[in-house]
């Protein structure tokens, strides 16, 4: 089997790296093109030289990219060049219009997707445990699911073209409500004088917790250690298109828009390179203090 990777960023490569054996030929393609010479001479795979030279005789082609954007603009690239027959996963956390456009563009040409976004983070990458959530036909999702299967341990079809995408960013706005409100909660004891790794221990024995309680704010915020796996850019991105679907549905969502506006304005604050838990460090400056 065939398999042409497009995008070896920090989740991008681990996921790649699953796919480096039998019965995968594996050919990688980065924009920058250090990371894929790198990634080939690691795993002994090919680097192609271009990207439409990647898809040309791929059976299946994965992007990995920061949204759709990026992944509509390097269609346009490589569109002519992958086969007739083939599959385009897109494993990018896009937004469910531009991938169904994506879609209607492919199937021009038979060529079949799905968008088939990801979580886990870097770790579950690089364990090969991410949950993969499909969008699109059920006879295409159940064909790449061999490929799938090395990355994710928990595979789902949501629905078609563009449910994955739509689910992503719903668990993204969850994400991003935790990590604000455990910030809120936090630095309004701290203010108190209690100490945020007993409150936090508390919390975490207790109906409050979260996934950001029990793994971000120990390792991340008490830690004060941002190692950059997961983007605020990213994440502001994503829950800026669980707004776009509310406000797409007219629906009153209070919670996913000011989640919208309060990450992109830690986003503005704390730029491109920022952690996602590091919006933390916005709470801790306007409510002056420290979470520690
Ligand atoms: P990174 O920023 O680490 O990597 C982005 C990748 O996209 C790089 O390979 C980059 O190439 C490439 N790229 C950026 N712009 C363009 C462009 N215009 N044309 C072609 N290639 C481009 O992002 P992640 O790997 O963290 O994220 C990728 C996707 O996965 C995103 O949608 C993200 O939301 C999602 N995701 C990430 C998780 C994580 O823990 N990191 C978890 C779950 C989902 P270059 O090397 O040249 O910059």
């Amino acid at each position: 089997m065939k398999v042409a990777f497009l995008g070896l960023g920090a989740i991008g490569a681990p996921m790649a790296s699953h796919l480096t054996t039998d019965p995968f030929t594996l050919t990688v393609w980065n924009r920058t093109r250090e990371k894929a010479v790198a990634f080939a001479g690691e795993h002994k795979v090919v680097a192609a030289e271009s990207a439409p030279e990647a898809v040309t005789d791929a059976d299946f082609v994965i992007t990995c990219l920061p949204s759709s954007r990026e992944v509509s603009q390097l269609l346009s690239e490589i569109e002519e060049s992958i086969p007739s027959g083939a599959m385009l996963i897109d494993c990018t956390s896009g937004d469910p219009a531009t991938s169904r456009d994506i879609a209607a563009r492919l199937e021009k040409r038979d060529v079949a997707f799905i968008d088939a976004p990801v979580s886990g983070g870097v770790k579950g990458a690089v364990a090969g445990t991410l949950t993969v959530m499909c969008g699109g036909k059920k006879q295409n999702v159940q064909r790449a699911i061999p490929v799938l299967q090395t990355f994710g341990k928990k595979i789902v079809r949501c629905g078609d073209v563009g449910a994955g995408d739509a689910v992503k960013a719903m668990n993204q706005a969850l994400l991003a409500i935790h990590i604000w409100s455990a910030g809120e909660a936090l630095a309004a004891l701290a203010k108190l004088g209690v100490e945020s790794s007993v409150a936090l221990d508390v919390i975490n024995g207790s109906s409050g917790r979260s996934n950001s309680s029990e793994n971000l704010f120990p390792e991340r915020v008490l830690g004060r250690k941002y190692p950059r796996t997961f983007k605020l850019a990213l994440l502001d991105k994503d829950v800026g298109i669980a707004k776009q679907i509310v406000d797409g549905e007219n629906l009153e969502s209070p919670f996913i828009e000011l989640a919208s506006r309060l990450f992109s304005e830690a986003h503005g604050e704390l730029g491109d390179e920022a952690d996602h838990v590091e919006a933390v460090r916005v709470i801790e400056k306007r409510a002056e203090v420290r979470i520690s």
